[in-house]
């Protein structure tokens, strides 16, 4: 059955899609246009509630559910994510500004492989048993929490958002969701997936609505076991103050501020392919892009000047045309966050190398917010263009003549989430990856990623780690029972 792609955006609670109990709603934006193209419900303590009241109530019968039942329910949702990946990629697309082809490549396939290596992942999950010197043993049960809260930001729509929910899900917990308010659109999808999946009523309850409202509800709520939340460090502090003292269990994935170190010795074409990549994929609006890229001196100028002049032949464009590498940035808030950003940088003395300046678009992009790729050199490490989190298609080149000096600067941050080092020694490498402060280190390749793999931040980044056998530890109780064997 095709899903209805109705710019009216619903909550979906109980099993239905409903609207929101205030009948408030809030305008959703197309951000490679600028207007307004649809609404979303304006959720407020009311809906999440009934949401959570939902969860708690579907929690028995799906706990109960063998790990296979629970299983066999996501492989259904992945499998009907990759049946609808044409419209889903569009409305992504069309949501987050972000090209259609890179939402159809990545997004789209990732949010269905979420469902999809969870519900494999739960069928290998081991319990630990521990044998004392004959007369003890101990054995683990991990338990699912109950009724839990994931919270996702705008820049990933439905990947981050399927990342959290799928072993929320396949442990066994009842989840209240919420998108982030900027891109509501495939949350709203998968509602209908799930609907058409079968999945019993109460399982997944998704709650649209702003942060510091039916998210605040939501993280507030007593009876919400425990929150995992991916977006701004800020609002990481805020939560986690709220939370903390109620003892929620907690996975906080933060911002960053990650370095690119490159050494005079890496496999130059693959670092500089790869280095616009890691710059510029999805506007710089990924929390794993190296936005401060450290070069070793000896190659600093054939650098600058190679990479410039790549940046430089980008094509930013309509995001639904093919050949559009970058498209429009999320949000007009967000657009003048990144346009006062490079203001700072200017007047901090940094010099801008390329970009620098919104782009006008003809046609109908005329009024959508879209801004050149943007590359600064000129600044030192403790400026705040080089501490604070932009979040958008602007990096800044420094200098570093000693291994000692690039560690140095890499860890020159409050922020530890992802690194990317270029070298061929391997020696230099697995050294530099050891002292780097950061939860995820790329050496010689960037965003290739392993879904059993630990990923999380240090810092600033964040608590706790997802993935594989992580995730399911963080949605489940570990209980250990001894038993005497005599
Ligand atoms: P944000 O913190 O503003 O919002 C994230 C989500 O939290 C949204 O759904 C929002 O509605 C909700 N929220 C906001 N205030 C809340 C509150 N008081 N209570 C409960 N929920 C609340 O972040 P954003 O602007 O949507 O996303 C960008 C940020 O996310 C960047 O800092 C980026 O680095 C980070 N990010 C981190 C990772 C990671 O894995 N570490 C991945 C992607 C994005």
């Amino acid at each position: 059955m095709a899903l209805q792609l109705s710019n009216t955006i619903k909550n979906y609670i109980n099993g239905e899609l409903i609207e929101p109990v205030g009948k408030k709603w809030l305008d959703n934006y197309n951000p490679a246009t600028g207007e307004v193209y649809g609404q979303l419900p304006d959720s407020d303590e009311h809906d999440v509630n009934m949401a959570v009241s939902a969860a708690e109530e579907a929690f028995p019968a799906w706990s109960a559910l063998s790990k296979l039942q629970r299983s066999d329910y996501l492989k259904k949702i992945a499998d009907l994510i990759l049946a609808n990946l044409d419209e889903l990629a569009m409305a992504e697309s069309i949501d987050n500004g972000k090209p259609y082809w890179l939402a159809k490549k990545v997004d789209i396939p990732r949010a269905a492989e979420n469902f999809s290596f969870f519900s494999t992942a739960i069928l290998q999950w081991k319990d630990e048993a521990n044998h004392m010197d004959g007369n003890y043993v101990n054995y683990t049960l991990h338990q699912p929490l109950g009724a839990v809260a994931c919270i996702s930001p705008w820049n990933l729509p439905l990947y981050l958002f399927t990342w959290k929910i799928a072993p929320a899900l396949v442990t066994g917990n009842c989840v209240v969701a919420k998108p982030s308010e900027i891109t509501p659109m495939t949350a709203f999808l998968l509602s209908q997936i799930c609907i058409q999946a079968g999945l019993p009523k109460g399982v997944l309850n998704i709650v649209h609505g702003l942060g510091t409202k039916a998210g605040d509800a939501l993280i507030s709520h007593s009876n919400i076991q425990a929150i995992s939340f991916t977006g701004g460090t800020k609002t990481g502090a805020y939560i986690a103050a709220k939370a903390a003292p109620i003892f929620k269990k907690l996975s906080l994935e933060l911002g960053g501020k990650n370095p690119n170190i490159i050494f005079e010795d890496c496999d130059y074409d693959k670092m500089l392919s790869t280095t616009l990549r890691s710059s510029f994929e999805n506007q710089g609006q990924i929390c794993l892009c190296g936005s401060r890229i450290l070069v070793q001196r000896s190659i600093y100028e054939k650098f600058k000047t190679d990479f410039v002049a790549a940046v430089k032949a980008l094509k930013v464009g309509d995001p639904l045309q093919d050949d559009s590498k970058m498209g429009a940035i999320v949000s007009k808030q967000h657009y003048e966050k990144i346009v006062s950003c490079i203001q700072l940088a200017e007047d901090e003395g940094g010099v801008i190398l390329c970009g620098g300046s919104p782009l006008q678009l003809d046609g109908r992009c005329a009024e959508g917010w879209f801004i050149a790729p943007t590359v600064i050199e000129n600044l030192g490490p403790h400026c705040r263009t080089n501490q604070e989190e932009i979040f958008g298609p602007v990096v800044t080149l420094q200098a570093f003549d000693t291994e000692e000096e690039a560690l140095a600067l890499a860890n020159a941050s409050s922020y530890g989430l992802a690194a990317t080092i270029w070298t061929t020694n391997m020696a230099k490498a697995n050294r530099m990856a050891a002292g780097v402060e950061s939860g995820i280190i790329w050496l010689n390749c960037w965003l290739v990623r392993d879904l059993r793999t630990p990923f999380g931040g240090m810092k600033n980044s964040g608590v706790g780690r997802e993935g594989g056998v992580h995730a399911l530890e963080f949605f489940t109780e570990t209980k250990n029972i001894c038993i005497p064997l005599h």
